[in-house]
């Protein structure tokens, strides 16, 4: 099973991607976890790496992309996957995609997590205290967002529009336990 998740930050789409995951025995590849391991190396790539991810920026498409490769050759991915946070740029979907074809790979579903804005700040700020992550902050939160709408929503629009049977809208502002039901819901039914 090969699932693709979209969503603002704080959507609560890695709390979903993980419960679902594990449901599903399938790797949940989340590249902002990724990321945050590869700042405790300290050496001068993840100096550069928290410097762009604590105000909020995104990595460059280079990187992500390698990381993907890299994860997605390994054994880890041989039952499946769910991408967490990429891809987030139009080129990171073209790199996606010709990778898929290059390696006879079909992607099954697309979840696209959506939310009210103000909702996420809320829940980012709450989020922040509990988890400490330098990226969770109010001033951090509005680049994070800006740079969702700017790069990241047009990807899902094309995924939208280039896998509209595979598409599916799922509300983030219900239960969590409420969204994996629906969640499963879909799976289940595409596998009729
Ligand atoms: P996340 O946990 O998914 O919100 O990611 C945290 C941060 O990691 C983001 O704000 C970016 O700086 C970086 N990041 C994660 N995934 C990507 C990606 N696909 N492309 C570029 N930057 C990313």
């Amino acid at each position: 099973m090969k699932i693709v998740f979209f969503g603002p930050p704080g959507s609560g789409k890695g709390t979903q991607a993980k419960l679902l995951a594990k449901e599903l025995n399938i790797l949940h590849l989340s590249t902002g976890d990724i990321l945050r391991e590869k700042l405790i190396d300290g050496d001068s790539l993840s100096i550069k790496l928290k410097e762009i991810m604590s105000s909020g920026n995104l990595v460059s498409d280079e990187i992500l992309n390698q990381i993907i490769a890299n994860k997605l050759m390994s054994e880890e991915c041989s039952n499946g996957f769910i991408l967490d946070g990429y891809p987030r740029t139009i080129s990171q979907s073209e790199f996606l995609l010709s990778f898929f074809k290059s390696n006879n790979l079909i992607l099954d579903v697309i979840f696209n997590f959506k939310i009210d804005f103000k909702i996420v700040e809320e829940r980012i700020v709450l989020r922040a205290k509990k988890e400490q992550r330098s990226d969770d902050n109010i001033d951090v939160i509005k680049t994070r967002l800006d740079k969702y709408i700017e790069e990241t929503y047009p990807v899902s629009q094309f995924f939208s529009d280039n896998f509209s049977q595979k598409f599916f809208i799922i509300d983030a502002s219900e239960e969590v336990s409420k969204i994996q039901k629906e969640l499963m819901f879909i799976i289940k039914k595409g596998q009729k």
